[in-house]
């Protein structure tokens, strides 16, 4: 048996945005913030946003202060702002950072407490103010999942935090909206989303429903990444990685994450890579690992990204796996630890806190094969070889 946490509400499709006030009327929500960023800003997607509400009637406020990566301090002063008014109602409009940065605001502004007294293992269920998420990346499926990731600077630790607490209550899946990220940052999600879908397969947590929504993620992320980077202009490409990375949070948010995303967190935190650049460098030495653990759920992974034949046999898709991951990194221009500027003494001296974070996250021990510590501070430096 297994319980399922979904949004109330999805609305999915070219244009979707313009379906906010009928979302916002429905969970009676009067006065709603708008939490994002100030590329959002700049975008001129705010101002969408806005005026599709004032046409509607409806006054919002907005806070654009919230960062890539988002830290406890930024998330202190978006609770400052949500206290100062009346709001009923939280939309959250950006990439998974602010999507992520709105649902510690929802939930702590109500409720009070720093992160740190979130953080897993506690599971946190009491709703705050309603989330509205309205994703502009096709990486972290944040709109769709029960988690929120905040980093506490004082420690460089990347806190989990996860409950149902933390699900929107709707999410508006508008593929126009990603159009313009740029390839860098195309890649970077895109590779999140297709290891969100992979590590819930393989996961030890996987049920038969978050096993078939991991699959039809795959089936969409594969055959569509390259294609999205290499032309973002590609509608058909881009609507089927934003439904891949929707599609690939549920399926990780109704199983786990394992043991690529444990280890990319702590990389994050300390040396500040992207969380899809972080996964993308760890993903084919965890796969390398794990893959005689769970040969026919990797093979299967192949065939669904369609990095494999149907008909190849499960040693032959794994083969394939490998190897496509490795490509994939070099066709996606994914930099080696050295390459994005990492300082390599300071890499290794932190090694081992990177894989005791890795191990108090929790995602390693939902790992095909778990890892030790010393295996973790291993696949770490294999990174630089
Ligand atoms: P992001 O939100 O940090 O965005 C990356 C950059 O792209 C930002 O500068 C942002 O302003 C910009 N951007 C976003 N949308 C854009 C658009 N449409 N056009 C142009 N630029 C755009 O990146 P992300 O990968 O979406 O989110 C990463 C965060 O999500 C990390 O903190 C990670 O830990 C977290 N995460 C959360 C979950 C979850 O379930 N809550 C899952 C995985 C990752």
């Amino acid at each position: 048996m297994s319980t399922i946490v979904l949004p109330r509400i999805m609305e999915v499709g070219g244009g979707a945005i313009t379906r906010l006030p009928q979302v916002l009327q429905s969970i009676r929500s009067k006065k709603p913030l708008i939490v994002t960023d100030k590329v959002m800003v700049q975008l001129g997607y705010l101002d969408k946003l806005q005026s599709i509400l004032q046409d509607a009637g409806i006054e919002s406020d907005v806070y654009t202060d919230t960062v890539p990566e988002p830290t406890a301090a930024s998330i202190q002063a978006g609770i400052k702002k949500m206290k100062s008014d009346r709001f009923d109602a939280v939309i959250a409009l950006g990439g998974g950072s602010a999507i992520d940065s709105a649902k510690a605001i929802a939930v702590m502004g109500k409720f009070g407490g720093t992160v740190n007294e979130y953080r897993f293992p506690r599971q946190f269920n009491e709703p705050g103010l309603p989330i509205i998420a309205i994703p502009t990346t096709a990486g972290t499926g944040s709109e769709c999942t029960r988690v929120t990731i905040i980093t506490d600077e004082k420690t460089d630790e990347k806190l989990l935090c996860i409950g149902a607490g933390f699900m929107p209550i709707a999410a508006i899946i508008d593929y126009e909206l990603t159009i313009s990220v740029p390839a860098r940052t195309t890649a970077d999600t895109g590779i999140d989303a297709m290891t969100h879908a992979i590590e819930a397969y393989v996961s030890q947590k996987a049920n038969p429903y978050s096993d078939s929504q991991a699959i039809a993620a795959m089936k969409l992320i594969g055959p569509n990444l390259r294609k999205v980077y290499h032309d973002g202009n590609n509608k058909v490409a881009r609507e089927a990685m934003i439904l891949g990375s929707t599609l690939a949070g549920i399926a990780f948010s109704n199983a786990s994450v394992a043991l690529v995303h444990g280890m990319s967190r702590p990389i994050g935190a300390f040396f500040h890579v992207p969380h899809g650049l972080s996964n993308a460098m760890l993903l084919p030495a965890v796969t390398r690992f794990s893959l005689d653990a769970a040969k026919e759920r990797y093979a299967e992974c192949a065939r669904a990204l369609t990095f494999a034949k149907p008909t190849d046999s499960d040693n032959v898709a794994c083969e394939k796996l490998l190897t496509t991951l490795v490509d994939l990194n070099e066709a996606l221009s994914v930099p080696t630890p050295e390459q994005f500027g990492i300082d390599k003494t300071r890499f290794f001296a932190v090694v081992e806190t990177m894989a005791k974070q890795a191990e108090s996250s929790g995602s390693p021990s939902n790992n095909p094969r778990v890892p030790t510590i010393a295996e973790m501070v291993t696949i770490y430096k294999q990174l630089w070889n």
